[in-house]
């Protein structure tokens, strides 16, 4: 793969509300190490140049200790502050990729600190298909039907399954093409409506097409208790 300058916005600015804990999600430990070790650690060992750490604004300082400094991360340029929303802290970090000299002919990838099962054989899928296509984003094929249901929980529609994905990150963009998408969906409240992804804003405010790039079943996201096991399931299974 012929290697280009790419940057990664590792995101773990999120409340975690769902994980009902004490201690912030990301820093919960996951057969013995935090959460948000496990993809810093798979990009750390990744092609890419630089990764921008989106952290709280109180846990700039743990993180650094806990993560950065512990584990000798040397590609963690920069632990910044997130926003409310997951579109806040993506921007932030886009704005920070900027201001260490990321322009035209550069990529960034777009990783949630939730996803501790990421590994370099998906990093390297999403960075070609990002210099390829200039935004993809990894995903699986729905191994369930998926219903539309209405407002009243009855089921509307039922798209075909073989065009329905279930999306995931990283996702990997040219650098210009997904800071002019986030410029202009930041000029404007009713934009950023229902913005779940980065895909999306890419969809929505660059008109572009997506390539949807294989990811892998277990690149699940923790997110509630029960998600845990599984992940430390799975990352134990990774090491035999
Ligand atoms: O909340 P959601 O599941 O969409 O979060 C996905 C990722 O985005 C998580 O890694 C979370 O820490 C991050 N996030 C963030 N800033 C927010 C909300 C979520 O960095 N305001």
């Amino acid at each position: 793969m012929e290697e280009k300058k790419t940057g990664v916005i590792l995101l773990a600015a999120g409340k975690g509300t769902r994980m009902h804990s004490r201690v912030q999600k990301q820093y919960m430990l996951l057969n013995g190490r935090p959460l948000l070790y496990y993809a810093a650690a798979a990009f750390e060992q990744s092609p890419v140049q630089d990764i921008i750490l989106v952290t709280g604004e109180q846990e700039i300082d743990v993180c650094r200790r806990g993560i950065t400094e512990k584990y000798g991360f040397n590609k963690i340029k920069r632990i910044i502050p997130g926003g409310a929303e997951r579109y806040h802290s993506v921007y932030e970090g886009l704005k920070e990729l900027q201001r260490l000299g990321y322009g035209k002919g550069d990529y960034v990838l777009i990783h949630d600190g939730a996803r501790p099962l990421v590994d370099g054989e998906i990093i390297r899928r999403v960075m070609e298909d990002a210099y390829r296509y200039h935004a993809c984003a990894a995903g699986m094929p729905s191994k369930d039907t998926i219903k539309q249901a209405d407002r009243n929980g009855f089921a509307e529609n039922t798209p075909d399954r073989r065009f329905l994905w279930n999306i995931q990150t990283p996702q990997g963009f040219s650098f210009p093409l997904i800071m002019e998408a986030y410029e202009k969906m930041m000029s404007c409240e009713e934009y950023q409506q229902g913005v779940t992804d980065d895909a999306m804003v890419a969809e929505r405010m660059a008109g572009c097409r997506v390539k949807l790039t294989e990811g892998a079943y277990q690149n699940m996201k923790v997110t509630t208790p029960e998600d845990i096991t599984v992940a430390e399931a799975l990352l134990h299974s990774r090491l035999s």
